[in-house]
């Protein structure tokens, strides 16, 4: 009802207020220059629903990129290009404990293919499996699925992305190793390009939290009923959520949260709710998307007051999948 949906707001207002005072404790991220412009004082989230439930409390207005929250969707559509079966023997699914731009365990444990498709070098693998020769033919299916969930065509932030491309360093190293041992399937610059520009890519919290909706539906849109995203892929990337989701931090969070989740060095973070039958009074938070904004981060590169609000909101509504 209408009555609950304030009620609920209410309390999210409060959390909000309190939780960004703890952006004090965070630092904006500076490896890439033009992030250091955000205002580290900023958090925002929207949770949506279906049957048009929606909470939105803070900065939510603020458009942002993408960033890692970009390995998400590109391996959706990569498997959605592919198939399932050819990604995933060539990308395992395994989380590395490592932070998200490590290079070294790769060099280590020389495995047969890239950890995951949510830490950089998984990632940047899996950029290379899109179809197409340029970096804007492999971007295409991409726009062209936000477009499809989001109902407006997202802008790139060229501004981000020139930034990116001219300080890439680490991911530069990531991408040569990568052609040498053989696991890129496409030129490595064309590769990087298209990486850079994908993690450009503008959205805001609500374009999150919609996004989640219809991972957390099983790729489905609730009210229209529309398939967008086949079941089986939507299963495997919640499955990545969870246990790669938020990089050297994603054990804590599925203790401590306990749900699929996806972050990016700008401060977004992408949750979802379970679409499980829950207590009578919290009937629309079931298979709702949640999309946060806080570009203070903590020392993984995770929101750090967008991760401990999730947190507050998954304890009081027992949002837990376990
Ligand atoms: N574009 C960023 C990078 O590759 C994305 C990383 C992130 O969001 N954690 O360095």
């Amino acid at each position: 009802t209408e009555q609950t949906q304030e009620w609920l707001q209410n309390y999210v207002d409060d959390w909000v207020a309190f939780y960004r005072k703890h952006t004090s404790d965070g630092e904006v991220a500076s490896y890439i220059p033009i992030l250091k412009e955000a205002n580290k004082d900023h958090l925002g989230i929207s949770i949506l629903g279906k049957n048009g439930m929606a909470i939105r409390s803070g900065d939510v207005g603020i458009p942002f990129t993408i960033q890692s929250i970009s390995k998400v969707i590109s391996f959706i559509v990569a498997c959605m290009e592919r198939g399932v079966g050819y990604m995933l023997d060539r990308v395992d699914v395994e989380p590395t404990g490592e932070a998200f731009n490590s290079i070294m365990h790769l060099e280590m444990k020389k495995p047969e293919k890239p950890f995951n498709p949510l830490v950089n070098a998984g990632a940047i693998t899996v950029t290379s499996m899109l179809e197409g020769r340029t970096s804007d033919e492999k971007l295409e299916p991409i726009f062209h699925l936000l477009e499809h969930i989001l109902g407006y065509r997202p802008a790139l932030n060229v501004d981000v992305y020139e930034s990116e491309r001219d300080s890439s360093m680490r991911n530069r190293a990531i991408g040569y190793y990568l052609l040498e041992i053989g696991f890129l399937e496409s030129d490595l610059n064309i590769t990087l390009e298209t990486y850079f520009k994908q993690c450009s890519i503008e959205v805001t919290v609500d374009d999150l939290a919609r996004i989640g909706m219809i991972i957390a539906n099983d790729g489905e849109d609730p009210d229209s009923k529309e398939e967008i995203i086949p079941r089986q892929v939507t299963r495997i990337a919640k499955a990545l959520m969870l246990t790669c989701g938020m990089y050297d931090a994603s054990g804590k969070f599925a203790t401590y949260v306990g749900i699929p989740a996806k972050s990016g060095v700008s401060g977004g973070i992408i949750a979802i709710a379970p679409p499980r039958v829950r207590e009578e009074e919290l009937p629309f938070i079931n298979g709702c998307g949640i999309g946060v904004y806080g570009p203070a981060l903590d020392d993984k590169g995770n929101s750090i007051a967008g991760i401990r609000l999730l947190r507050h909101i998954a304890k009081q509504w027992d949002l837990s999948i376990f």
